[in-house]
């Protein structure tokens, strides 16, 4: 049989060769490392962990990406397996031994008799002639393949960097203070949600900004990031007291229902993936350290009781404009033969590179053996991810999304908080187990790390 051809050895990669070879199809795994290093990597092994040592938290009946761990166990992901057996002590987290973690998924690949290893860098996008390919080459992917997808698939679709402003899930925000509407009524009228500060929160807003904690670059990241167009907020801010309130925070065209009146600024709210159940801040990038965007943003009125789906960051990062070039089984549209899978489709975190690693895997192999692969149903963590990056999110300003509950489709008279957790996460694990023609468990109680 043709073998799929799988470039780069990751998070992604390594769980796609995996599923492909567990599906009894021949697949060539090519890493770059240790012939050429990238920025963060350090060792030869695969699926080197480039940073923190943890999957996040585990459990999967309260937490999105404790539920996609489950699901990826179910579908028999080498990741978790390997995560599983290297498991340290952690709370109610999945923490891993790095070393450990990383030497098995590399061993249990080379041991593989349908995987065979090349050490070497992929300069270009294989030809359709190569047969089938997945590219999950990540956030550092070396320049001359990046040059390459970047010919292919234009100017504006490859970025080499992300602008996050935080996500805010809609059910979160205090509507009796907010209110819809655009600048002048423009579009549809009332597209935006607007936060008003008077003068007085405006300039505490500003003094609490402007001190507050903020990560800083690494090394290999300085210079490049402040392109204009996506400044940090605070460095906007630094430039002087009336920057933001001409900037994103002008309140022109815009008049508060309850006083009748233009507020003396405004934070506004664009909706961000088509359920409508996240948006963003708009021009609200930040480098500030997490707990302090939650501290400072919830002091802006209408967010005091915000829930975040992510908080915003900045960071040198290789992603697609998946939803615009993407199609629902992770090919590319300009070249079906080829797949994408892992950071470099837009997901953010390593279990999230490692999930659309496994489906990219999956449909990769189907494929291969003349069957017509069926993407996981959206009310599973998989599906609900894949459904994101592949048209879920708006293509005009998608940026590196976690998996969290905003992405699945609302249940409709589900309870509020841990209840609706719950049911988001059975509904889940039905569903998983029904699109993998397992029988259905409920998983047993985790027990106390
Ligand atoms: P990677 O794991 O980076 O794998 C890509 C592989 O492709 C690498 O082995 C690389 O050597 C290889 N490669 C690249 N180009 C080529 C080529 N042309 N030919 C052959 N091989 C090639 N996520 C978290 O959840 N927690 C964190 O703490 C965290 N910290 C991060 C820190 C940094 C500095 C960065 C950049 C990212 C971090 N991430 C973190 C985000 C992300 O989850 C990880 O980068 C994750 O490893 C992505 O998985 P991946 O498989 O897509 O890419």
């Amino acid at each position: 049989a043709i073998p799929v051809h799988v470039i780069g050895a990751g998070l992604a990669g390594s769980e796609a060769a995996w599923q492909i070879a567990s599906a009894g199809v021949p697949v060539v795994l090519h890493e770059m490392r240790p012939l050429r290093a990238t920025e963060a990597h350090r060792t030869p092994d695969f699926a080197e962990l480039v940073c923190s040592n943890s999957f996040r938290a585990d459990d999967p009946l309260l937490s999105a990406v404790g539920l996609l761990h489950e699901e990826m166990r179910r579908a028999g992901s080498l990741i978790l397996a390997a995560g599983d057996a290297h498991r340290l002590p952690a709370g109610g987290a999945l923490a891993v031994d790095r070393e450990g973690f990383s030497a098995e998924v590399t061993r249990r690949l080379e041991a593989h008799p349908l995987v065979t290893v090349r050490r070497e860098e992929v300069p270009c996008l294989p030809p359709p002639d190569r047969g089938r390919a997945i590219v999950a080459t990540g956030p550092l992917t070396a320049p001359a393949l990046a040059e390459d997808i970047r010919r292919l698939t234009g100017e504006d679709s490859l970025a080499f960097f992300d602008a996050i402003a935080p996500i805010v899930h809609r059910d979160s925000i205090d509507m009796d203070i907010a209110w819809m509407q655009s600048r002048y009524g423009k579009g549809e009228g009332a597209d935006y949600i607007n936060c008003p500060l008077d003068r007085a929160q405006y300039e505490a807003f500003l003094a609490a900004l402007l001190a507050a904690e903020k990560t800083a670059f690494r090394e290999w990241e300085t210079g490049t990031p402040y392109f204009e167009g996506c400044l940090p907020i605070e460095v906007m801010a630094e430039r002087g007291p009336d920057t933001l309130r001409w900037g994103p925070m002008k309140p022109v065209g815009l008049r508060d229902p309850r006083t009748g009146r233009r507020p003396y600024a405004v934070v506004q709210l664009r909706q961000d993936n088509a359920l409508g159940t996240l948006w963003n801040m708009v021009g609200f990038q930040t480098k500030l350290k997490h707990a302090e965007q939650v501290r400072v943003f919830r002091m802006i009125p209408g967010l005091g009781r915000a829930e975040f789906a992510r908080l915003g960051g900045l960071h040198r990062n290789t992603f697609l404009n998946s939803p615009r070039l993407l199609d629902p089984l992770l090919r590319l549209k300009a070249a079906p033969h080829i797949r994408f899978a892992g950071q470099v489709t837009g997901v953010e975190g390593y279990v999230e590179s490692a999930a659309i690693g496994l489906l990219a895997g999956r449909f990769a192999a189907a494929e291969a053996r003349g069957e017509a692969p069926a993407p996981p149903p959206p009310e599973t963590a998989l599906g609900a991810l894949l459904a994101h990056i592949t048209g879920g999110a708006r293509a005009e300003t998608f940026q590196p999304m976690n998996v969290n509950f905003g992405l699945f489709p609302p249940l409709p008279g589900a309870p509020r908080g841990r209840e609706r957790k719950r049911a988001y996460c059975e509904r889940a694990l039905r569903a998983v187990d029904a699109w993998l023609g397992r029988p259905h468990v409920l998983p047993a109680p985790r027990e106390a790390a």
